[in-house]
């Protein structure tokens, strides 16, 4: 029997993303007494899930992440209780993984024969400016599946890839079973364990980037873009991010990808029940001001001691009492040692980066998410959809490097769950997400524009700053015309009841430093040892979880990054939970 919560030692888990959540479950499963706390008025982060009641009835949002990979890391969740995750959400396996468009030219996808659908005699959809629409696909890849599946799509655009892409697999599951079997889920605290690592690395050639491993094996232009566009879902730019990220390919390809019905917010809620069958206690709407620390006490211990966790409004939870307290941060990294802690704590590599001129750290682009629902249903659109515009290198330079917003040539990645649970909107209707990358708040780096740029000038700051106030409105509408133009015809007519978010959402609510999308970039130089420890330097009882941290950003690394703790952070004394 476990003992009484007085007996147990407090583990306080600051932020409910799913980092959080596992790591509130892995500290529960070890014998703690957990506190989950977090700002938002539901559990998830950046998997908040929004319902919005309209007059055709309710359409679904899920606000972040969408695909599944690597789904074994929610099941150990469960299982660390001895319980089956099939008993609290259900995964369906989907195909494609992502339907990838190449948008140099203009495409119109059938429209469903609903009443609300107006195609003319002739079965030709028309579209704003009232012409006929041919049913002319753009030019796509159908990505994911078996391999003779994913052979037949490079054959579409390149027959003689096909031989490239099997050494290109080969060399991912070298890259996956190092950087991921072996380094996911291991603590890279000392600069020793990464120089262990190193000569398999060298090897693998992870100098190159992922974009220059792509190159190495396919001769296509756009297949290399296939095979090179994943960072973009971690915050990465697949022309500078190491090529170790090409593990994300083989990490699909070994579980496959699938949606969980319901939306992640079904995953989230099955947490949520299984954290309170399990006597975690969640404070939600509660913001953590302050991490309270005084030096310890014990000269053999150069290590300051955690005190107090702060809320605003002035409530505090005590920890002074309890020499095996534990802190976890879940609420990013950088944030937290900017505004939580005293700047005297940034001990280690990342946290001495925070503020500094001579290497800063690199931050991850910012996303502008927009959420509708839509009168009609676009059922030749797959459920990932990935459009990438006619420039591919202009547009990640306009992200990182540049001056850009340009809106007329980007690349987007569309959601329609409703093409596997319609459950998720009204009946005949569809529900969506655009997500639309670009920078974050920091200030515009220079003043070159990007060849040919089209787009409206951003409006900025005093700060050099997106001024999102005056841009939101604008990218708005300009976002319903890319997606008119290269997927969903006639959107301005069949859009309801959209609504959306900007950088800005992502500093003010989800207090992530300049509203980066995915906290700082997965570059070589803040990867593994150089990325936010898990075990905080310097602070005795100290921890971190989340994107900002090792291994990374996207809902696997944050889930290995909870899991990490196990290595990282000692069993209740004595006091194993069951
Ligand atoms: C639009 C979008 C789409 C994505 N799609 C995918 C996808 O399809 N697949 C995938 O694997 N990944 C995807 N990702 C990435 C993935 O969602 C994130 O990397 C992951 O969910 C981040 O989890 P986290 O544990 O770092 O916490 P977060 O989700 O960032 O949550 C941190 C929490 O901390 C809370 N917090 C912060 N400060 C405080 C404080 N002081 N006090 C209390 N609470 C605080 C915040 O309110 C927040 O709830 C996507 C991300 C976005 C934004």
């Amino acid at each position: 029997m476990p003992d009484s919560p007085e007996k147990q030692p407090k583990a306080v888990v600051i932020g409910a993303g799913f980092g959080g959540i596992a790591a509130a479950l892995r500290l529960r499963a070890r014998g703690y007494h957990v506190t989950l706390i977090d700002k938002q008025d539901k559990l998830g982060g950046r998997a908040y899930q929004y319902e919005r009641k309209t007059d055709l009835g309710t359409f679904i949002h899920d606000a972040g992440p969408t695909v599944i990979t690597a789904k074994f890391l929610f099941d150990e969740l469960f299982e660390l209780f001895g319980k089956k995750r099939e008993d609290y959400v259900e995964f369906r396996d989907i195909y494609p993984w992502y339907r990838i468009v190449f948008a140099g030219e203009v495409t119109k996808p059938r429209l469903a024969a609903t009443p609300a659908s107006r195609s003319n005699a002739t079965g030709e959809t028309s579209t704003d400016a009232g012409v006929p629409a041919k049913q002319q696909a753009l030019p796509f890849f159908d990505y994911g599946g078996t391999l003779e599946q994913f052979e037949a799509q490079i054959a579409k655009f390149e027959p003689r890839d096909v031989e490239g892409f099997r050494k290109y697999l080969k060399h991912s599951k070298k890259i996956f079973d190092v950087g991921f079997t072996e380094l996911g889920d291991q603590p890279v605290h000392s600069f020793l364990t990464m120089l262990k690592c190193a000569p398999s690395l060298l090897r693998l050639q992870n100098y190159k980037t992922v974009y220059g491993m792509a190159k190495k094996y396919i001769r296509n232009e756009q297949l290399r873009r296939v095979f090179s566009f994943q960072p973009l879902l971690v915050g990465g730019n697949p022309f500078n991010t190491t090529s170790i990220y090409s593990l994300i390919f083989y990490l699909e390809r070994e579980w496959g990808v699938q949606f969980a019905m319901g939306g992640t917010g079904a995953i989230v809620r099955g947490l949520e029940k299984l954290m309170r069958e399990e006597g975690i206690e969640i404070r939600l709407g509660e913001e953590v001001e302050t991490l309270g620390t005084t030096p310890n006490a014990n000269i053999n211990a150069p290590y300051d001691a955690l005190t107090r966790v702060s809320l605003r409004g002035g409530d505090s939870i005590d920890l002074t009492s309890d020499p095996h307290a534990v802190v976890v941060c879940n609420a990013d990294a950088p944030f937290v040692y900017k505004h939580l802690l005293d700047p005297q704590l940034r001990h280690g590599v990342a946290a001495r980066r925070i503020d500094s001129k001579v290497a800063p750290q690199q931050y991850s682009m910012g996303l502008f998410v927009m959420y509708f629902g839509t009168k009609t249903s676009y059922p030749d659109v797959a459920h990932h959809t990935i459009v990438l515009g006619q420039q591919y290198k202009e547009l990640i330079d306009d992200l990182f490097d540049r001056f850009g917003l340009e809106t007329n040539d980007t690349s987007v990645y569309l959601h329609r769950p409703t093409a596997t649970d319609p459950s998720m909107a009204p009946p005949g209707c569809d529900s969506f997400y655009v997500l639309v990358p670009v920078p974050n708040n920091q200030p515009m780096k220079s003043n070159r524009r990007r060849k040919g740029a089209t787009a409206v000038e951003p409006t900025l700051r005093p700060d050099g700053s997106i001024d999102w106030d005056v841009m939101g409105p604008i990218m708005r509408d300009a976002t319903v015309k890319y997606l008119e133009r290269t997927t969903l015809p006639r959107l301005s007519e069949t859009i309801i009841d959209d609504f959306y978010v900007t950088p800005d959402h992502f500093e003010k609510n989800l207090n992530t430093l300049h509203g980066s999308g995915f906290s700082i970039q997965p570059i070589f130089s803040q990867s593994a040892w150089f990325r936010f420890h898990n075990k905080a330097p310097g602070v005795e009882g100290l921890y971190f979880v989340g994107a900002g941290t090792h291994p990374g950003a996207g809902m696997p690394g944050v889930l290995c990054s909870a899991k990490v703790l196990e290595h990282a952070l000692p069993p209740a004394p004595n006091r194993a939970h069951k």
